[in-house]
């Protein structure tokens, strides 16, 4: 057993990250930036050199078999910026008492090749996980596939390349018609696979836009020879391992056949660590304050592991996008930084994460751009500027709150202006595409 444990020396802080994805990575180097010169620590699970998600189930799923990951940074960047990396490296324990992170490196899950380091600082960029749903018959190891890293995207990958010389048989049943799910479902259609989303709720992306917009991505899934079906609730899944594939049963009776099952049904964060140090959740989430810090004064949450309080969203906000875990990983630096230099005798206020949210998916030629939250939302107007291009503009109080735009980048950054600067809109013409957005805000 080798068990290292560093003494933290006085004038020395050490900050351990512990998840180096969007959001720990940004930490580290913010950290740096901000002029951090203590020790600084980057753990993950996962073997690869960090890398961007939104890709794996977009592009990425129809490049060469071969081809990586696209880095967030080059592995150099960590060494010349003095980032320690541990990949591969899970964290089993946290003392918060002592300020001890205990980890192993190999994924041996005990203490052998076990390390323990000590920290003036930690971060939980721990992320989320996806959801695997109770469903009679469904084993992720066996029987069906998911969509969260590397590993993940290179499993369909491998599937889709295995059958490429007749990709039109390889029946694919996508489970979950969320974001992550549609765009597996473009990339797979334009691999030439078949494909069906089964969708619990009346709609696709019922928990994530407006109606009109999820009209419009179904509209698009279907003309681009996706089977869409909503309300359908599976209840099975039978093997039939002569033939070597699987039936999807629905609570209604009809089954689906599929070579693969693809779930995309949600995550749930990966908040055990946390919880087990003593940092209070909200509904799973690592409860942070504006500053990103945790219920424990020197640990710190981002990215989609956190439940936060946003000043034009309010309490309890949980936000799972790129966009929030690189501000939310900018905050937490400067305030690391900040309260590190205060120690030195240097006082100053710490930041608070106030930033509108955006988002984006790309799916088939569309692209989809969300800026803020329709959060209470008593009024929408939707603006049909052609059969591929519409905006949703979401108010509270005439207050314009959020704004959902597809193949619309004019409404998506004229919106985004108009949330931030508060500015009043003539709702009565908004609707109308005759009438010039610029003149309009
Ligand atoms: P994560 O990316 O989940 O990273 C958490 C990391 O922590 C993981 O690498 C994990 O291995 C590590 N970890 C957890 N526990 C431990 C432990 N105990 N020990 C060591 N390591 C640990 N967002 C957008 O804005 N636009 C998009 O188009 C978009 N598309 C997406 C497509 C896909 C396929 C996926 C999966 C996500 C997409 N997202 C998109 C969401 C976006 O990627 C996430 O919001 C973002 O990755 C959150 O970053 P994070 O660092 O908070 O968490």
């Amino acid at each position: 057993m080798v068990t290292i444990v560093s003494e933290q020396i006085q004038s020395q802080p050490v900050c351990i990250v512990v998840g180096a994805s969007h959001a720990g990575v940004n930490c580290a180097f913010e950290l740096r930036k901000q002029g951090f010169s203590g020790r600084l620590v980057l753990i993950d699970a996962d073997m690869h050199l960090p890398y961007h998600r939104p890709p794996l189930s977009k592009a990425f799923l129809n490049t060469p078999l071969d081809d990586a990951p696209a880095p967030l940074k080059a592995k150099s960047a960590y060494e010349q910026a003095d980032i320690e990396l541990f990949l591969g490296a899970m964290v089993t324990k946290v003392d918060a008492k002592e300020n001890i992170v205990s980890f192993n490196k190999g994924g041996s899950g005990n203490a052998e090749n076990g390390y323990s380091i000590k920290y003036t600082h930690l971060v939980f960029a721990t992320g989320a996980s996806p959801i695997i749903p109770p469903i009679p018959g469904l084993n992720v190891a066996e029987n069906c596939l998911v969509m969260r890293n590397a590993k993940d995207a290179l499993a369909l990958k491998s599937l889709m390349h295995a059958k490429r010389e007749n990709i039109s048989n390889l029946n694919i049943v996508i489970v979950g018609a969320g974001y992550i799910g549609l765009e597996a479902a473009a990339s797979l259609r334009k691999a030439g696979a078949s494909v069906t989303v089964i969708e619990r709720e009346e709609r696709i992306l019922a928990r994530v836009a407006s109606e009109s917009v999820s009209n419009h991505v179904a509209r698009i899934h279907q003309e681009n020879g996706a089977t869409i079906l909503c309300q359908r609730n599976v209840s099975a899944v039978e093997r039939d391992t002569d033939k070597g594939f699987q039936w999807i049963v629905c609570d209604n009776g009809e089954r689906y056949r599929a070579d693969a099952i693809l779930l995309g049904v949600g995550v749930r964060v990966n908040s055990e660590l946390a919880q087990e140090a003593g940092t209070s959740l909200h509904r799973g989430a690592i409860s942070v304050n504006t500053h990103m810090q945790t219920s424990i004064k020197n640990i710190w949450a981002i990215g989609d592991c956190t439940s936060f309080t946003h000043p034009l969203y309010g309490e309890n906000s949980h936000i799972e996008s790129v966009q929030n875990a690189l501000e939310q990983a900018k905050v937490a630096a400067k305030n690391i930084q900040q309260i590190s230099v205060a120690d030195a005798g240097d006082a100053a206020p710490l930041q608070n994460y106030k930033a509108i949210p955006w988002f984006w998916s790309d799916q088939y030629n569309m692209k989809l751009q969300m800026v803020g939250l329709p959060v209470n939302a008593d009024c929408q107007v939707t603006r049909q500027e052609s059969k591929e291009a519409l905006s949703v503009w979401h108010f509270v109080q005439n207050k314009l709150v959020s704004v959902e735009a597809i193949n619309s980048p004019k409404s998506y950054v004229l919106g985004g202006r108009a949330i931030d600067k508060n500015a009043f809109i003539d709702k009565s013409k908004l609707a109308d595409p005759s009438q010039s957005l610029a003149d309009l805000l």
